[in-house]
């Protein structure tokens, strides 16, 4: 090749083309270092009839300055990223950069250097070198990354490694990682386990595209089962991707697949340091890496063979990704098995009712796992109704629920309480004149947190101290919180039980994997009586000794008014309630509502997961909802107000009229302010087989904006 067409990164621009200096070798998927004017970007080597064409004269074309060392973008990647892009409404080079996500990594030397506290003392200390010093007592990491851990200025940094105290530790990144071996560890399998891993190992071994439905009840041994598909993918020397939704629960993850394959598995998710995620990428490029787990993310990495993808709890939203290229690593991974042609397993208790649908109709294969492993019972579900059986004032716990609480603790068992609602409180109020504390940037209330003394944006970050006097009025102890978070729910039991050890379960509170190892392990201990959680609390744990689990607020989720919220508020509780009696002693769930007759709560209380399913399907259909109907979202921003409304009108006013397309809005979004831009949007609900991204991208292709607006498009969205 001498001419090429390049995926332009850092750019806003389209594909470019360039020259190929002599003796230069690039192919497609080459990834090759460009001049873009006086700069030097990053491109990828594209099939020229695959872009718009672009047309600069020969002898006008710049040459390719380097080819980097790294194996090309195959061509199967090549097409999932164009099928994305085209999918998602998004650009490739947006795409594309999530492949190549650790930037440079695939330039220059094998090795990086770290630094870390030598133990030797600075010649003089400074305010910033003792904060420095003091955050920065266990790490190891390159300067940028230790500047912002401790929140100081990368010279600050600097001037502690010319004087000794930092020093540096070169790290080799192309150092193995230990060897998972298919064999080390497996377990006896029950005859419906035995059953579904067979027919999985037996598609791995096939080399197809097959997609599985792995639905099995909670504490059935759904991770046991879809291992052994996983020791196939090994044995055959072909990789494997599990993408889980959560990373503070990778730990236990982690620890159960070391126990099964002798080694732990390369992890993979947006905060991971930079060695680390450089020598990720290049194992996982060179196929020397065997099985990767991963947040969204990790969907798409280079692998060089891969051969499998699990997608575990894969009703959970998370992987849905609201920012960026809003995709949905669910779906795309089903894309990426069928592009590259293995098997993938969707594995759930309480299936998104698309996946469901897609089972029913044949497309995926549906797999079931009807009972618990090991002879554990499901538990018991009672509804507490709150307008029949309201708390003590002040209180947030039903009589019912903490007389089961105290005969618990009584009997040594373990409870479970469930809040989707970190804090203390979701809105402080001033008793004297009203005044409510909202966030600056977004159209949001702060949230009291008590153990750090703080209120706290939920959205955007922005926290402020707690003040102690009312910041309108300036009358002192006039601030009054309102609603229960987990941390209040966990001082009344605190106050109920002063005996019991209560532990708060939040993204707060375990931040990190070592916190999130400690919980696991006190839990695990019986160290713990109560575990006060969110929804981080709901899935992957296996405490055998929890026995009762309250769901303090199973209406919070209702009010939302989003397309999917009776779903979410089924999947949440069923899930959570699976936690329950998942040892030798049965569990019991308790339920607490103001709406007992809600067609949700009824089937969650009568364990009727078809009820639910059927009475929603026939809501989606009635609504033109998935999987009946798509939904896609339009969204305008700005930080000027006004801008972003004129925008929104402009699109409005330009909506085409197509038959079975409707378009609803503009409207300010639920947020209508977020992270300082004003948001509009516009929603298009159309039947299934309607092209919405070619109407969307023709309709807004057609339009101007100023440069402060942003236009985002959002497909399939969850919330709107
Ligand atoms: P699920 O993900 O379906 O909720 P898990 O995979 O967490 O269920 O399994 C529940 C518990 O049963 C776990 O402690 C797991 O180790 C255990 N278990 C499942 N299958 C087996 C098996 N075949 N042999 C031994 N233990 C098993
Ligand atoms: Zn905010």
């Amino acid at each position: 090749m001498n001419r090429v067409r390049l995926i332009i990164f850092n750019a806003a621009l389209g594909p470019l083309d360039y020259k190929v200096p002599k003796g230069m070798k690039v192919e497609y998927g080459s990834v090759v270092v460009a001049p873009l004017g006086p700069r030097q970007i990053i491109g990828i080597v594209w099939e020229e009839e695959r872009l718009p064409a672009n047309p600069v004269p020969e002898a006008k074309l710049r040459p390719i300055i380097e080819a980097l060392p790294v194996p090309p973008l195959g061509r199967e990647l090549r097409r999932l990223i164009e099928w994305t892009a085209d999918y998602y409404c998004a650009s490739l080079a947006s795409v594309a950069r999530m492949v190549l996500s650790s930037g440079g990594a695939m330039r220059g030397p094998t090795t990086m250097t770290e630094y870390r506290l030598s133990g030797s003392e600075p010649e003089r200390m400074t305010p910033q070198r003792a904060v420095a010093m003091d955050a920065l007592q266990n790490e190891q990491a390159t300067i940028r990354e230790l500047a912002e851990m401790a929140s100081v200025s990368d010279a600050v940094l600097r001037g502690l490694v010319n004087q000794g105290v930092l020093e540096p530790v070169e790290v080799n990144i192309d150092r193995p990682y230990p060897k998972a071996r298919a064999d080390h560890d497996q377990p006896k399998l029950s005859d419906d386990q035995q059953q579904v891993a067979d027919r999985l190992t037996d598609a791995v071994k096939a080399r197809q595209f097959a997609p599985f439905l792995l639905d099995g009840v909670t504490g059935s041994g759904k991770t046991e089962t879809y291992f052994e598909p996983v020791a196939a993918a090994l044995r055959d020397n072909r990789q494997v991707l599990v993408l889980l939704p959560e990373i503070a629960l990778t730990e236990a993850f982690l620890r159960r697949f070391e126990n099964r394959f002798g080694a732990a598995p390369i992890v993979w998710h947006s905060s991971l340091k930079s060695t680390e995620r450089r020598r990720a990428w290049r194992a996982i490029a060179s196929g020397e890496a065997q099985v990767v787990v991963g947040a969204r993310s990790a969907l798409f990495l280079p692998y060089a063979n891969l051969g499998l993808i699990v997608v575990d709890e894969a009703h959970e939203i998370s992987f849905k990704q609201d920012e960026g290229v809003r995709y949905n690593a669910r779906d795309v991974a089903v894309m990426r098995a069928r592009f590259e042609k293995f098997p993938i397993i969707l594995a759930s208790a309480t299936p998104a009712l698309e996946s469901l649908q897609m089972a029913e109709s044949g497309i995926y294969e549906r797999l079931e796992l009807p009972s618990r492993f090991g002879g554990a019972t499901m538990p018991t579900i009672s509804t507490i109704d709150l307008t029949q059986h309201p708390p003590e004032k002040g209180r947030w716990l039903a009589p019912e629920l903490v007389e089961a609480l105290q005969d618990r603790l009584e009997k040594g068992e373990q409870s479970l309480l469930f809040l989707n609602r970190r804090g203390y409180a979701p809105l402080t109020l001033c008793r004297n004149c009203g005044y409510r504390f909202e966030c600056p940037n977004c159209s949001a209330w702060l949230v009291e947190h008590r153990f750090t003394r703080r209120l706290a944006c939920h959205h955007c970050g922005h926290e402020t101290a707690q003040p102690d006097k009312c910041p309108d009025c300036g009358e002192p102890d006039c601030l009054v919180a309102c609603g229960p978070g987990v941390e209040r729910i966990a001082d009344e039991v605190a106050e109920i039980m002063p005996e019991a050890r209560v532990a708060v379960a939040t993204s707060d509170t375990l931040n990190s994997p070592e916190k999130a190892a400690e919980f696991v392990a006190q839990a695990e201990a019986k160290a713990i009586d109560v575990i006060v959680g969110t929804q981080l609390v709901t899935k992957g744990f296996h405490f055998p000794d929890l026995t009762l689990v309250g769901v303090v607020d199973a209406d919070l989720g209702l009010e939302g008014g989003d397309l999917r919220a009776a779903e979410r508020t089924y999947q949440q509780v069923a899930q959570v309630a699976g936690r329950a009696g998942r040892g030798s002693k049965p569990g019991e769930v308790f339920i607490q509502t103001r709406h007992t007759d809600a067609p949700v709560i009824a089937a969650l209380a009568d364990g009727d997961r078809d009820a639910f399913y059927e009475a929603e399907t026939d809501a989606r259909r009635h609504a033109g909802a998935p999987p009946f109907g798509r939904w896609a979202a339009i969204i305008v921003s700005s930080e000027d107000e006004a801008e972003a409304k004129e925008a929104a009108r402009a699109i409005g006013g330009t909506r085409p009229n197509i038959q079975d397309v409707m378009i609803l809005g503009p409207a300010p979004a639920p947020l209508s302010l977020l992270r300082g831009r004003y948001r509009y949007r516009l929603l298009i609900n159309a039947r299934r087989s309607a092209q919405v991204q070619d109407i969307i991208r023709s309709w807004l292709g057609a339009l101007d904006f100023p440069r402060g607006v942003r236009v985002s498009v959002d497909i399939d969205p969850y919330s709107f």
